[in-house]
């Protein structure tokens, strides 16, 4: 006689194990990649099945049956589910949560997969009435009825009637009474995708691009490609064609793209030049939408899938090709829960499925372009602007010589003016949001900080409010010292106080600001984009949200206002990150006929960073900067892991942190260097204390070693109770 199996079921709880449970009675057993709503403690949580097994380690009297069989076949494939155990095993984060950031949010909280809807459908009658002579008496029964009789048998479900004939209840009233329009249930379909159409022909490619298509050796399986390539050298293109032809041998693409590179711009660029309709995963869709489009993907309907991080783990069961756009971009990698680099997990899944991957930027990682020099990855070059666009000219405005007032300094203000006499447009960088960063007493120095914090506040002054930007804190903007009460001063500037000095200096130009303030309203963001690149905004102020994948034709100038701040960083990428942003946002200089020039503000024009950025350009920077990193054994010549903790009291952050090290100086010693623990560089943050502990390594496996059995030990300690912990393997921030 057969025995029954042992589900192993991974749950959306922070423990690293899977727990056992027993099918349901009576019906048939789940398969592995079903989801299964099951008994927690007091509590009905939905599971993943992750295996079957013959026998429980609990005794059988302990183990509890599952409730309830969400999912008749695998709703996630072995590939699907792979994933998803490398992702727990490398990034040391429980199995369940992990499966749960896989999946849309109504198939997480336990809806169908094909949920039944509400239909509404002409009956036989309804379809032999005169459309003409009803529209005469009651339009809106007309058109609620036409739109039936077009949808066919099943009709319409509730939901898109709503978003496609808000008021369309009452017309539905008066045709069921007449019987020409029935309500029933029916699984929902997602909607198709629209029929392709006739592709647009691009640009011939030059050699360069041509070279980089055929290093991509698309129909060799697994290899990885930095397509390293000045901003403007028609990576994209490059794209199109790898897409064009994968899509063609009947293969899906996957394309990861930052937070905010995936614009209007870029969309109905892929629809148009490849006449299909991408399937979209990103941050601003409702979840049924997010579901749709995720089950486009996963049927396979979907050629191509292009999405943010979280698209990493689509399902895709025709995968052949895999795109990252703007590799070094930070919002590939998760900052809270499961700390994951899509960037990495992409690379990992393509090598699993055996397909090329494609990393483009112009401003590849140290990691990426060391892997390069080593001959792991093949290193894809475009040098030059494609078109007949030539490279922006960099020239520092010595801060020192030519003070700058509320920001703008005399050589920056007339090479504005310049530009826009001769039909430029430009744009101002300054990586801060608000006013003002600092308000300080002009009698005493007492500074307004945040009481949750180790910060300044923010001068928000439109609002007039303190804003705090770590923690969200705001109060009303008092101008005289809480110490002394002489009036405060408003020190620096970010990106509204720029651009008010701007509005009075080009008093009759449109100006438009782009930062998180000003495009915290939906569609805010698209349509200040669209602005800006039809030309109709002379100047642009923002934040690094204007330094990415943007293409506005006319901008001739770019002001770096206050490149300073990256200039002494602590951290050991800080010169990479400088580099990176000023190279970016250079980058949306002169892209057309017209030759670009680009203006860093600076204090200390004789630093050594800057000639290496001027004379090398960003590889300048890079190949430095690996020199630095190679003789300090920092990344990539080493592995590194952040334990985090955090608590209310310093005492217990610490405390968990000291248990974690001395388990790590036990079992790892001689192959783990532990640094720690130690204050977090922002020691106190919303109230809590924070405190941190760093593990480096030349040896992965023993990183790998170590880290699981912390996680065990913290998961089971008396200290890693009293604070919040975490693991951060490969940490991009050091905070
Ligand atoms: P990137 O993605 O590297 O920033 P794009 O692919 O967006 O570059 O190309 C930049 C501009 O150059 C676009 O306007 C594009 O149409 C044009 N372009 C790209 N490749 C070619 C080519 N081979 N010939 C002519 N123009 C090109
Ligand atoms: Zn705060």
């Amino acid at each position: 006689m057969a025995t029954t199996p042992v589900l192993k079921v991974a749950v959306n709880v922070p423990l690293s194990q899977l727990f056992d449970y027993l099918p349901p009675a009576g019906t048939a057993c789940p398969v592995p990649g079903s989801r299964v709503r099951v008994p927690f403690g007091r509590r009905s949580e939905v599971g993943l099945v992750v295996a079957l097994a013959d026998s429980s380690d609990l005794p059988a009297a302990k183990i509890r049956r599952v409730a309830e069989v969400l999912d008749g076949e695998a709703l996630l494939g072995e590939d699907d589910r792979w994933l998803i155990r490398f992702t727990a095993d490398y990034y040391h984060h429980p199995v369940g949560e992990v499966a749960a950031t896989a999946m849309p949010t109504l198939l997480r909280h336990g809806r169908a997969l094909d949920p039944l809807l509400e239909h509404v459908a002409a009956t036989e009658s309804g379809l032999q009435v005169e459309l003409e002579s009803l529209s005469k008496r009651a339009p809106r029964q007309a058109e609620l009825l036409e739109a039936l009789i077009d949808a066919g048998g099943n009709g319409i479900d509730i939901d898109t009637l709503n978003e496609l004939i808000p008021n369309w209840r009452r017309a539905a009233r008066s045709l069921g009474e007449k019987g020409f329009i029935a309500r029933f249930e029916a699984p929902s379909e997602p909607p198709a995708l629209p029929e392709p159409s006739a592709a647009q022909p691009g640009p011939r490619l030059n050699d360069e691009q041509e070279a980089a298509v055929a290093g991509v050796h698309l129909a060799e399986g697994f290899g990885v490609c930095v397509l390293d390539g000045v901003t403007g050298s028609g990576k994209t293109e490059v794209y199109l064609r790898l897409i064009e032809e994968t899509i063609t041998n009947g293969r899906q693409v996957l394309v990861l793209v930052p937070e905010i590179g995936l614009t209007p711009q870029l969309v109905s660029r892929f629809r148009r030049r490849l006449g299909i309709e991408p399937a979209l995963l990103h941050s601003g869709l409702t979840d049924r939408e997010r579901l749709a489009a995720w089950r486009l993907a996963r049927s396979g309907d979907a050629l191509l899938v292009v999405g943010t991080r979280s698209a990493v783990f689509t399902p895709l069961p025709g995968a052949g090709l895999i795109i990252v756009d703007e590799e070094h971009d930070h919002s590939f990698k998760q900052q809270e829960g499961l700390r994951y680099s899509a960037r990495d997990l992409a690379i990992a899944r393509a090598k699993h499925l055996d397909i090329p991957i494609v990393l483009g930027s112009a401003t590849p990682t140290l990691e990426m372009l060391q892997h390069c020099e080593s001959g792991r990855y093949r290193h894809l070059l475009l040098p030059r602007r494609a078109g007949s666009a030539e490279p922006p000219v960099m020239r520092l405005v010595d801060l020192g010589r030519s003070a700058a007032v509320e920001g703008l300094s005399e050589p920056l203000s007339t090479a504005i003016e310049q530009h826009l006499a001769s039909g430029g447009q430009a744009l101002l960088y300054l990586n801060r949001r608000g006013f003002a960063p600092t308000l300080i007493c002009s009698a005493c120095g007492h500074v307004a900080e945040c009481s949750r914090c180790d910060s300044r506040l923010t001068v928000h002054a439109s609002e007039r409010r303190l804003r705090c930007h770590h923690c969200g804190a705001a109060q009303a903007l008092d101008e005289t010292c809480s110490a002394c009460g002489e009036p405060m001063r408003r020190l620096g500037e970010g990106t509204q106080r720029l651009e008010s000095a701007l509005r009075r200096r080009f008093a009759r130009r449109a100006i438009v600001r782009i930062d998180s303030d000003s495009t915290r309203r939906r569609g805010a963001m698209d349509a200040a984009l669209e602005q800006a690149a039809l030309g109709q905004a002379d100047i642009l102020v923002g934040t690094q949200m204007l330094s990415k994948g943007h293409h506005f034709p006319q901008l001739t100038l770019v002001g770096i206002v206050n490149a300073d701040q990256g200039l002494f960083g602590t951290d050991f990428r800080s010169d990479e990150r400088l580099a990176q942003s000023i190279v970016q946002v250079a980058g949306r200089a002169g892209r057309e006929s017209r030759i670009g020039e680009v203006l860093i503000q600076t204090a200390f024009p004789a630093h050594p960073f800057w000639q290496r950025l001027i004379d090398g350009g960003y590889h300048g920077v890079a190949r430095e900067a690996l020199e630095e990193r190679r003789s300090a054994n920092w990344p990539p010549f080493s592995r590194l892991a952040l334990i985090r903790a955090a608590a209310h009291g310093k005492h217990d952050a610490h405390a968990v942190l000291r248990a974690a090290a001395r388990r790590v100086e036990q079992i790892g010693a001689g192959r783990i260097r532990v640094l720690g623990p130690v204050d977090a560089p922002m020691a106190r943050r919303a109230g809590r204390c924070r405190a941190q502990l760093l593990l480096q390594s030349t040896d992965r496996r023993a990183l790998h070693e170590v880290l699981s059995d912390l996680r065990l030990m913290l998961e089971s300690d008396p200290a890693g109770r009293k604070a919040r912990w975490s693991i951060d393997v490969d940490p991009v921030e050091l905070f």
